[in-house]
């Protein structure tokens, strides 16, 4: 294997297709070389030097030395002039540049190989002001990049000769003027203790030292940690010769796209600075160009970019952002890559370019990331690249939910309930969420949390309805008693403005103007394309009718998950007749006729959300799960004023049976106090529950085919599917399904009319999967519900992995990503594959899907796409699921 790949003019070794070895910037240098383009000769070094780099202890690796300068000869036979030569010198940038694109690598250093001599000659060949306008940007580089002297040293100093000379530009020096620069300059590194080799190839090694060494600095780390990007070798690093935009007011620099990044508009997009090197564009002392204006003061070397963009956008079939370079009215090629885009532009690139011709259909379904069709779904800020907007920033959580929220500030979740119902739009502020808030939270426009991460219960509540969150900002403060919080020094009182970006974690002062998403035609093309490719279906996880009308608009096919118990919050009446049937059946034992009063009040408000929900899911199959969560979940925390009331009102309510009042409060107290557990999200929950209290099924299963009789006495067609959740073992299946089959037949009989409905199970109980086989006997489908399993598989306990070890553990490796957030395929998904296999043997036909949070993430489904027939996630998220499963079937 070669170490080191020289690209020049019309020839190179590497190729666009060798990004892992050569860095993408590398590959696309050697590729733009070979298409023929004008590109400064120079050289790559691999990626696999720099694990070996590594591997050495941190130098490079024996003979890789030799074979650069062997490059070096090779560069300056193609290109001319010498490195090191006073008498023709050739100078060379070193620049990073690993497969993926990463921000937090080291800079690049332009102009190397000058010292105190080499510039004299530099001088006497191109003139004085550009030796040492070059050499002063060596020195300031040089200093930052590779020894670490800050860059602001350089500026003060620059600054200070522009003001003694009354300058306001850099370009305004003169040769003088900058000789004097570069005298300062060099006091800098005295002072700093340091000094730039003069000898240039030592410049040369121990700027690729330097890049190399840059691979691992703890931001180069932390940025690959973020961005989930593993398994790369390294960064390679090019050296290149340099071409000078800073050579005369004929020479200029820029950077352009192929099409519009934020719209996907197609024209030549960008901006140039005349007299100047890359980085002054990016510096913005001056304000560069727009890149259309070159047609006039450089007409060849605009014709020349358009003619290299356009061939480099048909080659590498992308929208590319290209780096360019005119030296003396000569267009020079530094750089092309794959452009960055905003959601918009994606869809329109993407669709475009397969009208144009371009690409091909599954190669523009690709061409759209899922996070791309996120920022189309969600309501977004106007202006985030203001300095308005970013001056309003007080501070970033997590980015849990995304969206823009913009509402009054409120501290609890009854505030949120009550100001909603006033009219008021409201921002919901807590420490963190607990589900006795999620009334208040559906009311807000946003929730913002202190503590917890992304997969804390205000995050994937908001998600589930697609609401803007930001959680995990722990500079937050929150006082309930005065209902205050402080962030960044500015303190918030209720009703003061605050606007949430759940797309990037950031949370704003006031409120900031936010624009509808567009449902755009091109949209609905795309998303065409997209089901055509599909081969699993896109279930909705929703709760509400209004849910899943949305979740249909967004082209979901069915329910597969109806969580029953989050109606009961949906107002005080629900949650009081809620409250009363627990208490009759835990803790007024014996009182038979109460509980059956509760369970009838509770089978009204169910068969109404029932019939509302098979209404707008009309014609397409509706998962409902029994009661599943802990029963205290419902019930208002011990010592509370909340569990007072509700104790003296249930015990007037048994007045006359069981004498005092006050021994009856006490009963209860103690009773509630008896249903707390040690271990909730292992106790008595899901059909453990069904079971201890076989009625609460039975209404359920009733309410639900209530429902579905009423529905079709309407002409809707209702298909509901009746899932009893955490099962375990075989025999508390077919315990649950007796009851069910037993309520459908009562439920038939007394109406007269019976509608077709299927019972089934969900898998999130490592013994349920492995068992499967047993449980398929009676379950006519299965639901993977991935975040139980998760949790019991892996043993963590979601609501406390999060805040304690998992950041860690990821940060250590011992990890690769967050499993509640993307599936461990190699534990959980061993499961469902035995799951899989085994259920299917008993019944060949078993209807399988996956419930669970990982439904809605990409890489999740893509592993799921060849085990299941549907994925099911939150309404705003199908068209994204749907995205991905026709990824995954590409
Ligand atoms: P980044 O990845 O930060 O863009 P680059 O390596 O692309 O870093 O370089 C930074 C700037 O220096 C760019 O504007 C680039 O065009 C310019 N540059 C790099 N190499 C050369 C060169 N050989 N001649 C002239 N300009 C160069
Ligand atoms: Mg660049
Ligand atoms: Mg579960």
């Amino acid at each position: 294997d070669e170490r080191v790949y020289v690209f020049k003019k019309g020839s190179s070794a590497g190729r666009k297709e060798m990004k892992e070895l050569l860095g993408g910037k590398g590959a696309n240098l050697c590729e733009m070389a070979r298409l023929g383009l004008n590109v400064p000769p120079g050289f790559t070094i691999t990626t696999r030097v720099c694990q070996d780099f590594y591997k050495a202890g941190g130098r490079l690796p024996d003979g890789v030395w030799e074979e650069i300068l062997a490059a070096v000869v090779e560069v300056e036979a193609a290109y001319g002039g010498k490195f090191a030569d006073p008498a023709d010198p050739l100078l060379f940038s070193v620049r990073s540049g690993a497969a993926v694109s990463m921000p937090g690598m080291m800079d690049t250093v332009l102009n190397l190989g000058l010292n105190d001599t080499v510039v004299q000659g530099l001088a006497a060949k191109r003139g004085e002001r550009f030796a040492y306008d070059c050499y002063r940007r060596l020195l300031d580089m040089f200093g930052d990049v590779v020894l670490g002297i800050d860059h602001a040293l350089f500026e003060a100093e620059i600054h200070a000769v522009k003001e003694a000379r009354g300058l306001k530009l850099d370009v305004e020096l003169t040769g003088e003027d900058l000789k004097e620069v570069v005298r300062r300059f060099k006091g800098v590194y005295e002072r700093a203790g340091k000094s730039l080799p003069s000898d240039p190839y030592e410049q040369m090694k121990l700027a690729i030292n330097a890049v190399f060494g840059s691979w691992n600095t703890p931001r180069a780390v932390k940025y690959r940690e973020i961005n989930r990007i593993r398994g790369l070798l390294g960064t390679a690093v090019n050296v290149q010769s340099m071409v000078y935009g800073n050579l005369n007011d004929n020479s200029g620099t820029g950077v352009c796209f192929t099409r519009n990044p934020a719209t996907g508009e197609k024209v030549l997009y960008g901006e140039y600075l005349p007299n100047a090197q890359g980085e002054d564009v990016v510096a913005g002392i001056r304000t560069p160009l727009d890149v259309a204006h070159m047609a006039d003061n450089f007409p060849a070397a605009y014709a020349d970019l358009v003619a290299n963009t356009t061939l480099l956008e048909k080659h590498m079939r992308d929208m590319q952002d290209c780096e360019f370079t005119v030296q003396d009215g000569l267009l020079y090629m530094l750089q092309t890559r794959n452009g960055k885009r905003t959601g918009p532009a994606a869809l329109q690139v993407a669709v475009a370019m397969e009208k144009e011709g371009m690409v091909t259909r599954d190669e523009a379904v690709l061409m759209v990331e899922p996070r791309h069709l996120d920022q189309l779904l969600h309501p977004m800020f106007e202006g985030v690249a203001k300095p308005e907007y970013k001056k309003a920033v007080l501070g970033k959580g997590l980015p849990a939910s995304p969206g823009a929220a913009v509402g009054k500030v409120v501290f609890t979740a009854d505030d949120a309930e009550k100001w909603e119902k006033e009219g008021e739009k409201v921002i919901l502020v807590r420490l963190e969420t607990s589900p006795e808030d999620v009334g208040g939270m559906h009311a807000a426009q946003g929730i913002l949390t202190a503590r917890g991460g992304m997969t804390s219960h205000a995050a994937v509540v908001a998600r589930g309805w697609g609401k803007p969150c930001v959680c995990g900002l722990d500079k937050l403060q929150v006082d309930y008693a005065t209902k205050t919080a402080s962030l960044a020094g500015a303190t918030l009182k209720e009703g003061d403005w605050l606007s949430l970006n759940g797309s990037t974690g950031e949370v704003l002062l006031g409120r900031q103007p936010v624009k509808a998403p567009e449902m755009s035609g091109t949209l609905s093309v795309f998303m065409e394309w997209v089901d055509a490719f599909r081969k699993i279906g896109v279930f909705t996880n929703a709760d509400t009718p209004a849910d899943a009308a949305i979740a249909r608009k967004n082209g979901a096919q069915g329910i597969g998950l109806v969580r029953t118990e989050h109606m009961f919050f949906a107002t005080a009446e629900r949650i009081s007749a809620v409250r009363r049937m627990i208490a009759a059946e835990e803790l007024m034992e014996g009182e038979g006729s109460s509980a059956a009063d509760a369970l009838a009040a509770l089978k009204v408000f169910q068969r109404e959300d029932f019939e509302g929900i098979f209404e707008a899911m009309d014609g397409l199959p509706v998962t409902i799960r029994l009661l599943d969560p802990p029963l205290h979940e419902f019930l208002p925390h011990e010592g509370t004023a909340e569990l007072d009331a509700l104790c003296d009102a249930l015990a007037t309510e048994m007045k006359g049976r069981s004498g005092q009042h006050m021994s009856a409060v006490r009963i209860l107290k103690s009773k509630i106090h008896g249903l707390q557990e040690a271990n909730p999200m292992l106790g008595l929950r899901g059909c453990r529950l069904g079971i201890r209290h076989p009625d609460i099924t039975e209404m359920q299963a009733k309410a639900i085919l209530e429902a579905a009789v009423n529905v079709s006495k309407r002409g809707v067609k209702a298909l509901p599917h009746i899932m009893v959740p955490l099962v375990g073992f075989e025999e508390e299946l077919s315990h649950q399904v007796r009851v069910i089959r037993a309520a459908a037949e009562a439920v038939f009989k007394a109406a007269g009319a019976s509608v077709e409905y299927k019972v089934g199970t969900m898998i999130e109980v490592p013994r349920g999967a492995l068992r499967a086989g047993d449980l398929a006997t009676h379950a006519e489908f299965f639901s993977f519900g991935t975040n139980d399993l998760t949790q019991m598989t892996c043993g963590f306990s979601r609501d406390d992995a999060e805040a304690k070890f998992l950041p860690l553990y990821v940060r250590e490796g011992i990890l690769p990503a967050d499993p509640f957030e993307e599936l461990d395929t190699s534990g959980v998904g061993e499961l469902i594959k035995i799951a899989v296999q085994r259920g299917r043997e008993t019944r060949p036909n078993l209807h399988l899907g996956i419930c669970g949070e990982h439904g809605g993430d990409p890489k999740s489904i893509e592993f799921v796409s060849t085990l299941v027939d549907y994925v099911s996630c939150s309404p705003l998220r199908v068209p994204i699921a749907r995205l991905a499963a026709a990824q995954a079937a590409i």
